[in-house]
């Protein structure tokens, strides 16, 4: 499948992702990013940027998105997009990555922007990454 076609063909998803945005909680950075993350069973997962006042103890949209999906009984994964409400799509933070090598490994990810959607995979955003089988080697 092209990379248009798959845009079309998620394209509920990346509108469920704009609206997650609605959701976030982000008074001090003012980055406000939503994230959906659609499950195997059809069921989509919204998550949203949490920002406390002590902004270490908060949590980025792909994650809270698939902490609640695993949550919720949603064992496997297919795609997730992501929206930050930029122009250009960004790319998830290297502790999101980390967490979809253990727990989503083969999801799509689609990088939302207003003026381009990039897809990705974790094979690409995330080389010779660290794997559960290396605690056994
Ligand atoms: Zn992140």
């Amino acid at each position: 499948m092209t990379n248009e076609e798959l845009i079309r063909k998620y394209d509920d998803l990346i509108s469920a992702a704009k609206s997650a945005r609605e959701n976030a909680v982000a008074p001090f950075s003012n980055f406000r990013v939503g994230a959906a993350l659609l499950g195997k069973s059809g069921k989509v997962y919204l998550g949203a940027n949490m920002e406390p006042a002590v902004m270490n103890l908060g949590l980025c949209a792909e994650r809270t998105a698939l902490f609640s999906a695993l949550a919720q009984g949603e064992k496997e994964f297919e795609a997730i997009a992501v929206y930050a409400g930029t122009e250009q799509p960004g790319y998830p933070c290297g502790g999101c990555r980390q967490v979809f090598s253990d727990l989503a490994p083969n999801v799509l990810w689609l990088l939302v922007g207003d003026k381009e959607v990039k897809i990705e995979t974790l094979e690409s955003m995330l080389p010779n990454r660290f794997v559960l089988e290396d605690l056994r080697r």
